[in-house]
């Protein structure tokens, strides 16, 4: 096994079990290790701190898959770690909805879960991974193999088509990895309400699961509302809000495709009023702008914008876009309404979402307080030693 050496001073980050081991650390690789190669990783008098998978290409140049140097990365470590994780799940609301029919449920959420460069999503019994470093690409087998072991599954299907594995110099990669394609849609419930998820050619691994909790509460402010429900993508906040009564709910997304999906949810869900819900085919900023125009007005805003800032470098252009649709938002807000807005991107914190929420309001004339915090949900954990880990922040916020 290869050795990388830690620069003088870099071993401390590793020491509070941080799991990224960045370029500039490195001093030295000792002996050959190729891309995904297991490396022993050792501060610069020699005492080794854990192992990890080795990344040539990329600016993480480590990700560490042990602090405890006894520990061995083979097919063994993979069946303890993802049972261990898909154990700490069973804590959390059951896979099984009310009605008994499957959920979808995050089962390994990456570095939170010891699991650095891997996701796994559960829809019925049907897994879908994310592969996103030369690690995890090369313990590919391994890993289908834990989670069919763990779950029970009788499909595994891979989407790791993510722009991020460029950076470690790995293809997109698509396809079933075991099992075959099932011959009915995939369908999961949330919060009572069926949704379609589209594995293959959707999203992510199909569905944006972090959401599950938001959009219950959607569903619980909607009675009576007019809601807009912005960047809507299969329509999960859109449902939940039928489903609590809302008189009126418009969806907006530019992604055809996801509006399909989302327009034939509705049928699924045949306690539903689907004449309360209208799909609108158009670009958010211009929408609102437009809805603007029209003297529209709506209790309830719902603001889910994809990721405007992936790192910090991006936050200042990622601000102004965020300004942008929260300040249409709180024009378009009725007297007393609500907005529910959301910043997915690692490069915006809390702080600077609420600055940007609070420069949105003054300019837009209107006074309004926070509410609530909002999160991802508990199926998508924060390790205590990876912060990063915490990308979805979200304001529940009430305008006069
Ligand atoms: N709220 C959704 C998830 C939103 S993901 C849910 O609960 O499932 C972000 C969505 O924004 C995607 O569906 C994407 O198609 C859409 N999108 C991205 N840029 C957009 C734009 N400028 N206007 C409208 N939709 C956009």
């Amino acid at each position: 096994m290869a050795q990388l050496i830690l620069e003088r001073g870099k071993e401390h980050s590793v020491l509070r079990h941080h799991p990224w081991v960045f370029s500039a650390s490195v001093k030295d690789i000792e002996g050959r290790a190729r891309a995904g190669d297991t490396v022993e990783v050792m501060d610069h008098r020699g005492r080794i701190l854990g192992k990890a998978a080795w990344s040539p290409e990329s600016r993480i140049r480590a990700r560490m898959w042990t602090f405890d140097p006894a520990e061995t990365i083979d097919d063994v470590f993979f069946k303890r770690h993802i049972a261990a994780a898909v154990a700490r799940r069973q804590g959390l609301p059951s896979l099984k909805g009310a009605d008994g029919k499957p959920r979808g449920l995050r089962l390994i959420h990456a570095e939170s879960d010891g699991l650095p460069g891997l996701v796994a999503d559960q829809y019925g019994d049907t897994v879908v991974v994310q592969l996103t470093s030369t690690g995890t690409d090369k313990w590919r087998k391994a890993i289908v193999a834990a989670l069919v072991k763990a779950t029970g599954c009788a499909r595994v299907f891979e989407r790791s088509d993510v722009d991020s594995r460029k950076q470690e110099g790995l293809e997109p990669v698509t396809g079933w990895l075991h099992g075959e394609a099932p011959a009915a849609d995939i369908l999961i419930e949330e919060n009572g309400v069926t949704m379609k998820v589209d594995i293959e050619g959707g999203h992510k691994t199909g569905f944006y699961l972090d959401q599950r909790d938001n959009r219950q509460l959607l569903g619980q402010l909607s009675a009576g509302k007019r809601v807009l429900n912005c960047f809507c993508y299969t329509g999960g906040f859109s449902l939940q809000a039928l489903a609590g009564g809302a008189t009126e709910v418009i969806s907006v997304d530019s992604s055809q495709p996801a509006l399909d999906t989302a327009a034939a949810n509705p049928a699924l869900n045949p306690e539903l009023d689907a004449n309360r819900a209208k799909w609108v085919c158009a670009n958010v900023f211009d929408e609102l702008r437009r809805l603007k125009d029209l003297g529209e007005q709506f209790d309830i805003i719902v603001l889910d914008p994809p990721k405007f800032a992936p790192t910090a470098r991006h936050a200042e252009t990622a601000s102004r876009a965020y300004k942008d649709i929260a300040l249409n938002g709180f024009k378009l807000l009725a007297p007393g309404g609500l907005m529910m807005s959301y910043s997915c991107s690692g490069g915006i914190s809390l702080e600077l979402f609420q600055q940007i929420t609070a420069a949105a309001a003054l300019d837009a004339g209107r006074s309004a307080r926070i509410v609530q915090r909002l999160q991802g949900a508990a199926d998508h954990p924060v390790a205590l030693s990876f912060p990063e880990g915490e990308y979805l922040k979200g304001l529940l916020v009430q305008a006069d």
